[in-house]
């Protein structure tokens, strides 16, 4: 697939810095990551490696990726493709804010015999998700965490309490 994620996907089954510094940077064509409030030097770059599914989406001329691995019971990666990208353009719209041109989202499974569990992580230009794989697994709760995770995008990074 000839996407920007490439050298990502070659480095497979490994998880270390330099995976790390490629997922959150090969998305970004090697630029240093948008910093949001214009002060910050780090970043959080998204350090997971390892045999994804990279889905390219497109919103507005903007790329999004979404890195899935697992064999999923509940649903099938274009479920999810979809809802990835209705959830960025609504929020986008919502903001008034198409300025990133890249973000990407990764979605790993967790083991858990029965129930639904997930959670994420809001990074740079990026957020990181897991949720158990069974077939008790909640969709719509996947939608809201999606929603959420996107939502630090905005609220506790862009806009800053006054002190
Ligand atoms: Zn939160």
């Amino acid at each position: 697939m000839p996407i920007k994620g490439m050298c990502f996907l070659m480095a497979q089954n490994q998880v270390d810095y330099d995976i790390a510094l490629i997922l959150s940077l090969c998305f970004f064509k090697r630029k240093t990551c948008r910093q949001t409030d214009g002060k910050r030097k780090s970043t959080n770059p998204n350090p997971w490696g390892g045999d994804f599914r990279v889905h390219p989406i497109n919103v507005q001329g903007n790329e999004v990726y979404l890195a899935i691995r697992g064999q999923w019971q509940a649903f099938e990666d274009q479920q999810v493709v979809d809802m990835l990208g209705r959830t960025i353009q609504t929020q986008r719209d919502f903001w008034k804010d198409h300025s990133q041109e890249y973000f990407t989202v990764t979605l790993i499974p967790t083991q858990l015999d029965r129930g639904s569990s997930m959670g994420g992580t809001g990074l740079t230009n990026s957020f990181a998700a897991n949720a158990s794989n069974n077939k008790y697994l909640d969709f719509s709760g996947l939608s809201w965490l999606f929603n959420h995770e996107l939502m630090h995008n905005w609220i506790g990074h862009t806009i800053k309490n006054a002190n």
